[in-house]
């Protein structure tokens, strides 16, 4: 493997220690970690292999699922959309996965044929996504027919924003389906709620259940981003440093010209550009650790390089290491400065990109 090209060193302890605070968070929840979208760029199959404590895996496509099974994970594993057609649910059916129905058409598939699933009912309790609406939960769980019920599942879609109406409202809405429909169905006591900025805000930790995605990662999923120092980030997205520049007094650097030096500068360019996953909308100014100092991004990001200015005093060498975002550069600070969230940031690390593993753990 080359050493000259951008790689995401991947600390699968870091993994573990977050999984086992969103345990401490919720302790008498069992946890369905997230690993879908590749474990959020990180590798479902090694996140996976390293989460022995998870009670089960969620992931949003038939394929993640099948990947987990084939490497074999045997946890359950669970598909949050549910499936779609006739030939998703025999596969589903061979691999023993739980199903989401979050809608009457795909209850109707399941009944037509003999295979008993477990499922999960989700609730659209005010996201407006998937789901059914709790006023149909109760003819839905009595036309269940051969299906094993495991509990109600909603997801919360404003829990990044602390003290929402919209969380207590959601969070109400369950609960009263809940407890309505207990003697009907006792399984439907049984929630699935929190996801990860729920559980860092403290909302629904008292369901049978939570589903913690992207702080599993080290991320906070919250809308001031502000990282939780708490987390330990999982992902160090590194590059080599493959020229070091003089560029002289009005000369500039990059597409489009847009930046250009006002006294002699030197210039770091580095192996990592927008299709390696680092965004082509990062704003200038946005640091990278070189040598452990933060220096700053000039210039457009370029497909396969980025290139930042150096200090004078600064001992910089083609093959030292810049880290674009991780340990010593929160991913939140970065996402910010190109406009997003550190989700689409571990997701859009191109598969291009070696991921290198690292964990003390044994076994
Ligand atoms: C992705 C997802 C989660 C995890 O969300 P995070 O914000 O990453 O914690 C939980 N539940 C469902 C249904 C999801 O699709």
């Amino acid at each position: 493997m080359s050493r000259y090209q951008a790689r995401a060193h991947i600390d699968l302890d870091a993994i573990a220690h977050n999984f086992n605070l969103a345990q401490q968070l919720a302790p008498s929840s069992r946890v369905m970690a997230i690993v879908k979208a590749d474990a959020y760029g990180h590798g479902a199959v090694e996140v996976a292999r390293r989460l022995k404590d998870a009670a089960a895996f969620g992931v949003a496509r038939i394929s993640e699922a099948v990947k987990l099974r084939e490497a074999g994970i045997a946890a359950p594993i669970c598909l949050l959309e549910g499936v779609m057609d006739r030939e998703e649910l025999n596969l589903a059916s061979i691999y023993d996965f739980q199903l989401v129905v979050h809608s009457p058409e795909q209850l109707d598939l399941l009944k037509r044929q003999a295979a008993r699933r477990a499922i999960w009912l989700k609730i659209d309790t005010g996201m407006g996504r998937l789901g059914v609406r709790p006023e149909s939960a109760e003819t839905l769980i009595n036309d269940l027919g051969a299906q094993r019920l495991l509990g109600l599942m909603t997801h919360l879609g404003n829990a990044s924003r602390p003290g929402d109406a919209m969380t207590q409202r959601q969070l109400n809405s369950i609960r009263t389906l809940a407890a309505s429909l207990k003697g009907a169905a006792p399984e439907s006591a049984v929630l699935s709620i929190a996801n990860s900025a729920a559980l860092l805000d403290g909302q629904g930790l008292d369901a049978g259940w939570i589903r913690p995605g992207v702080m599993l990662y080290g991320a906070t999923p919250m809308d001031d981003l502000v990282p939780r120092r708490d987390l330990q980030p999982a992902m160090t997205f590194r590059a080599p440093v493959i020229a070091v520049r003089n560029i002289r007094q009005g000369e500039s650097v990059g597409y489009g010209g847009i930046w250009t030096a006002d006294r002699n500068t030197r210039v770091a360019v580095i192996a990592a550009g927008y299709a390696d996953g680092y965004p082509r909308e990062t704003a200038p100014g946005t640091p990278v650790l070189i040598n452990g100092e933060r220096r700053g991004l000039i210039g457009r990001v370029s497909m396969d390089m980025i290139c930042v200015e150096l200090h004078d005093a600064d001992v910089v060498r083609v093959t030292d290491q810049a880290v674009l975002w991780g340990a010593g550069l929160p991913i939140e600070e970065i996402a910010q400065s190109a406009a997003t969230i550190a989700y689409t940031l571990m997701c859009g690390v191109a598969p291009r990109v070696p991921r290198e593993y690292r964990s003390r753990a044994v076994g």
